[in-house]
C-alpha cells in the first residue's frame, strides 16, 4: 500500500495512543480526534481538530529499578492499545486494515527530560536516566515514538483541547513536589536546544526581600530556586520555619495548612499569603518575559481554590507597566483535564510527530 508523504493518513491522524510512564504505575490511553474543517491540512496546529475522546485506557504497575521491564511493559501496553485501536476502527470503517492500526501515533511521557543526544534525564525512576528510551522503543516497535516530560504534556494537553484552548501562547505549570513548566504555542509544544524551556521553577524567586523570602539550597545545586518556595513541600517548610521563628505554624502539609486557613487559622492563612505573593512575583516574571495569554496550573497545589483569584490581584505590581497602569491581560486558570493532562498531552505530542510543521 503506497502512502503520499504530502496527505497524512487519515486513519493515523484520528487515532493516537498516549502513555504516561510515571514511577509506581503507567497509564496508557487511545484518543480519537473529533475531525476539523482543516483536519490533515499541513501545517495545522494540533489540536484544531476538535476535543480528543477516550476509547480505551488501561492502567498497569511500573516495574521498579528495571529498564529492560520497563521498555517490555511499554511495548506491550502498544500492542494493546493497537489491537483496541483495530477494534475501534473496525466498527467505524471497515475499510481500515491492520497496517493502518499498527500505524497510529504513539507519545510517551515520563517526569524527566531527553538530553539532545537522545537520553534520559532527571526522571525519578532512575534506571531510566542515561537510556536512550526513545530510540529503543522506536526499534522495539518499528516507528516513530515522540517522549516528552510530563510539564510538555500538561501544555500541550491543556492548549489543545483544555483550559488553554483557543489561546495563542499557554504557559502551563506544574505546582506539586516540584515546580516546572511547558510552553505551548500556536498548539505545539516549545521546545530548544538545552530542552529547559519553562524552566521557571530553578530560576530565582524574583523580588525577593530579605528577611521575608527564605534563601533555601535546592537539589539543582543553586539557592533560593522558585521551586523551594512555591512547590508544596516548599510551602509546608515556610509554614514550619515561620513557627520556629516566633510564628505559629506547625508541623502540616500543604493540603492541611490549606483545610487550616478555610477553618480560619489565621497563622496558616498567613503562609498561603506569603506563598500566593511569591507565586505571584515568580508568573510576574514570567509575563515580563513571554506574555503569554493564558497560565494553566496543574499539579497537587492547584487544587487550593484561592490561587486563582488572588494571584492575579497580586502579579499586577510586578507586571512592567512602562509608566501607564493597565490591568494584566493575561488570564490565570486551573488545568481542565488534571492528572489526566499527562496521558492526554502525550497522544496529543505522538500525533504530532506525524505532522509537517508549520510554514
Ligand atoms: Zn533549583
Amino acid at each position: 500500500m503506497k502512502r503520499d508523504a504530502e496527505e497524512p493518513d487519515a486513519f493515523a491522524m484520528n487515532l493516537m495512543l498516549g502513555i504516561d510512564l510515571g514511577g509506581t504505575k503507567a497509564e496508557a490511553v487511545l484518543l480519537a480526534a473529533a475531525a476539523a474543517a482543516d483536519e490533515g491540512r499541513p501545517g495545522a496546529a494540533p489540536g484544531s481538530g476538535g476535543a480528543g475522546e477516550v476509547r480505551w485506557r488501561e492502567r498497569v504497575p511500573t516495574p521498579a529499578g528495571d529498564y529492560a521491564a520497563t521498555l517490555a511493559m511499554l511495548v506491550g501496553l502498544v500492542q494493546r492499545g493497537r489491537a483496541a485501536a483495530s477494534a475501534a476502527a473496525a466498527s467505524a470503517d471497515a475499510a481500515t486494515t491492520a497496517e493502518q492500526a499498527a500505524r497510529i501515533s504513539i507519545g510517551i511521557g515520563t517526569p524527566g527530560t531527553v538530553t539532545a543526544d537522545g537520553r534520559m534525564k532527571n526522571c525519578n525512576s532512575q534506571c531510566l536516566n542515561g537510556r536512550f528510551l526513545q530510540r529503543d522503543l522506536e526499534a522495539a516497535l518499528g516507528q516513530p515514538v515522540a517522549v516528552a516530560n510530563d510539564a510538555n504534556c500538561l501544555a500541550l494537553s491543556e492548549a489543545t483541547d483544555g483550559a488553554g484552548a483557543g489561546h495563542g501562547v499557554v504557559f502551563a505549570a506544574i505546582l506539586g513536589t516540584g515546580v516546572g513548566a511547558g510552553i505551548a504555542v500556536h498548539g505545539r509544544v516549545l521546545t530548544g536546544p538545552n530542552g529547559v524551556a519553562g524552566e521557571w521553577g530553578h530560576n530565582p524567586l524574583p523580588w525577593a526581600e530579605p528577611g521575608h523570602d527564605p534563601q533555601w539550597r535546592c537539589y539543582c545545586g543553586q539557592v533560593g530556586c522558585v521551586e523551594t518556595l512555591a512547590s508544596g513541600p516548599g510551602l509546608a517548610r515556610d509554614h514550619r520555619e515561620f513557627a520556629r521563628n516566633g510564628g505559629s505554624g506547625a508541623a502540616l502539609g500543604a493540603e492541611e495548612i490549606a483545610a487550616a486557613a478555610a477553618r480560619g487559622d489565621a497563622a496558616s492563612a498567613a503562609t498561603l499569603e506569603r506563598h500566593a505573593s511569591r507565586l505571584a512575583r515568580a508568573l510576574a516574571g514570567v509575563i515580563n518575559v513571554l506574555d503569554p495569554d493564558i497560565i494553566v496550573l496543574g499539579g497537587g497545589l492547584s487544587r487550593m481554590p484561592h490561587l486563582v483569584e488572588r494571584v492575579p490581584q497580586l502579579w499586577q505590581r510586578w507586571v512592567v507597566s512602562g509608566g501607564v497602569r493597565e490591568p494584566v491581560r493575561t488570564r490565570l486558570t486551573t488545568s481542565l483535564h488534571g492528572d489526566a493532562s499527562g496521558v492526554r498531552g502525550a497522544a496529543w505530542l505522538g500525533r504530532a510527530l506525524l505532522q509537517p510543521p508549520p510554514g
